[in-house]
C-alpha cells in the first residue's frame, strides 16, 4: 500500500485540484469508525458528508449487494427491472404518493426538479419564467443547479447565469407576498439548510409558501437531499412541516454510499415530463436500487428513527453542557442528527485539532462545525466524541 506522501503527490499531479482535502487518506471503515493508512483511527462524525448512514461494512447490506452482482449490475432503463420498480414504490408510499425519476447525484435530482419547474411553467399561456430559491441555500454543482443555489461563492467564474431565479431570504413572508406572481413556475427550498450553516426554516413562513404554492399553481419542490432519510430523525424534513411537497428530491445516504438520485413528483404533476424529455443511462440500476431498498427498510422501521431521535437528545444536551462551559460558542444548531456548533470565530483549525484527536467533523460557513455522525451512533460513541470535543476546546 501507498505511503500518504506518495498519495498526496500523485493526487496533485493527476487529479483535478477542485478540493481542498484534510490531510487524511483513508482506506477502511467499520461501523462509524474509519481508519486511515497509517492504521490511525477516527470517529466519523461526517459520515461521509451524510451519505454512510448506516456506518460501513454493514453486514445486512453487504449481502444485498452482494446477490444483485450475480444478476445485473446495470441494465439500462431500455428494460424494465424489479428492484427499480420495488424502491419506486417504497419511495412513492414513504412520501407524496408520487412517480419516481432515478439518477445518480444530488445536482441531477435537482436538474430533474428544474426541467419539471420549466416544462410546467411552458404549460401556461404567458410561460412563467422565474424560480425561486433561498439565500444561503445549497442544490448542488452543475450550471442549473449552481445558480439556483443562493450562494455567491459559488457561482463566481460562471457567468452567464444559467436560469432564471430570484433568491429571498428565508422566513420572509413579506418578500413572498410581493415576488409570488403568475410569472413564477416553481420555488425549490431546503427546509433545513444544511451547507448553509443548519438553518431550519420556520414553521410559519413555509406553510404560507406552500399554501400560495398550491392556490397559485406554483410547484413547491423540496430539495430533502441531506434532510431526508431518517437524519432529522423523521424519514423527511417535510413530516415536521405538516405540508407535502409537489417534488422531493433525494441522494446522498439513499443507496449506502452507492451514487443515487431520485426526484418523486407528485401524481397531478408526474405527467409533465412524457417519454423522451428525460432519462440517464444509469439512473436506478440494479444494484444501486437492490441496495437503496434494503436501506429504506432498515431506516423507516420506527425503534430506527425513535433510536436518532433519543441519540440526538443525549447529543444535543452534551453539545448545550460544552455551550455553557465556553464562550466562544454562539449557538447549538440543528435537529435530529443534523447538529452544528455556531463559533465566535472560524472554525476551520478546530477541525484540523479535533481530526489530530481521531474525530472528523467539518466546517461549514465559515464558522459553524457541523456534526452528520452515521444514524447508528450509540451513547457510548456521543462521549467519545465530547470528550475529544472538551479536550480540543480546552486549547483554544
Ligand atoms: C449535497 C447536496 C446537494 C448536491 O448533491 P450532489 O450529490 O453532490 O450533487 C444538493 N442539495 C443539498 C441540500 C445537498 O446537501
Amino acid at each position: 500500500m501507498s505511503s500518504y506522501n506518495d498519495i498526496v503527490k500523485r493526487n496533485k499531479k493527476y487529479v483535478l485540484q477542485t478540493y481542498t482535502r484534510y490531510p487524511v487518506a483513508l482506506k477502511k471503515g467499520k461501523g462509524v469508525y474509519v481508519w486511515d493508512v497509517n492504521n490511525k483511527k477516527y470517529l466519523d462524525f461526517i459520515a461521509g458528508i451524510s451519505v454512510n448512514n448506516l456506518g460501513y461494512n454493514n453486514k445486512q447490506i453487504n449481502s444485498i449487494i452482494n446477490k444483485s452482482l450475480e444478476n445485473l449490475i446495470h441494465t439500462s432503463n431500455l428494460f424494465y427491472t424489479e428492484p427499480q420498480i420495488n424502491l419506486a414504490e417504497k419511495l412513492s408510499k414513504s412520501t407524496n404518493n408520487g412517480k419516481v425519476f432515478f439518477c445518480n447525484s444530488g445536482a441531477e435530482a435537482n436538474e430533474t426538479a428544474l426541467k419539471l419547474a420549466r416544462a410546467h411553467g411552458n404549460r401556461f399561456k404567458n410561460p412563467r419564467k422565474k424560480i425561486i430559491t433561498l439565500k444561503n441555500s445549497f442544490h448542488g454543482r452543475s450550471l442549473a443547479t449552481v445558480f439556483a443555489t443562493g450562494q455567491k461563492k459559488y457561482q463566481k467564474g460562471f457567468k452567464p447565469k444559467v436560469g432564471n431565479y430570484t433568491y429571498i431570504r428565508p422566513d420572509n413572508i413579506k418578500m413572498l407576498k410581493k415576488i409570488l406572481n403568475n410569472d413564477v413556475s416553481a420555488v425549490l427550498i431546503e427546509l433545513i439548510q444544511g451547507e448553509g450553516g443548519i438553518n431550519i426554516l420556520d414553521k410559519e413562513f413555509v406553510q404560507y409558501l406552500y399554501k400560495e404554492c398550491r392556490k397559485k399553481k406554483i410547484l413547491f419542490m423540496v430539495d430533502e437531499v441531506q434532510t431526508g432519510l431518517g437524519r432529522t430523525g423523521k424519514l423527511f424534513a417535510f413530516k415536521y412541516f405538516n405540508i407535502i411537497p409537489d417534488v422531493i428530491t433525494l441522494a446522498k445516504s439513499i443507496a449506502f454510499g452507492l451514487p443515487m438520485g431520485v426526484a418523486i413528483i407528485k401524481k397531478e404533476f408526474a405527467g409533465i415530463l412524457k417519454p423522451g424529455m428525460h432519462a440517464s443511462t444509469f439512473g436506478g440500476g440494479d444494484l444501486v436500487s437492490s441496495a437503496a431498498c434494503k436501506v429504506i427498510d432498515i431506516i423507516s422501521k420506527k425503534s430506527f428513527l425513535d433510536d436518532v431521535q433519543k441519540i440526538s437528545k443525549y447529543f444535543h444536551t452534551k453539545l448545550l453542557s460544552l455551550k455553557k462551559r465556553y464562550k466562544f460558542i454562539i449557538e447549538v444548531k440543528g435537529i435530529g442528527l443534523m447538529l452544528g456548533l455556531k463559533f465566535k470565530f472560524p472554525c476551520k483549525d478546530v477541525v484540523k485539532k479535533l481530526l489530530k484527536q481521531g474525530l472528523i467533523t467539518n466546517c461549514i460557513q465559515d464558522n459553524v462545525l457541523r456534526f452528520l455522525p452515521p444514524l447508528i451512533i450509540k451513547k457510548n460513541h456521543v462521549d467519545e466524541a465530547i470528550q475529544k470535543l472538551d479536550k480540543v476546546f480546552k486549547t483554544l
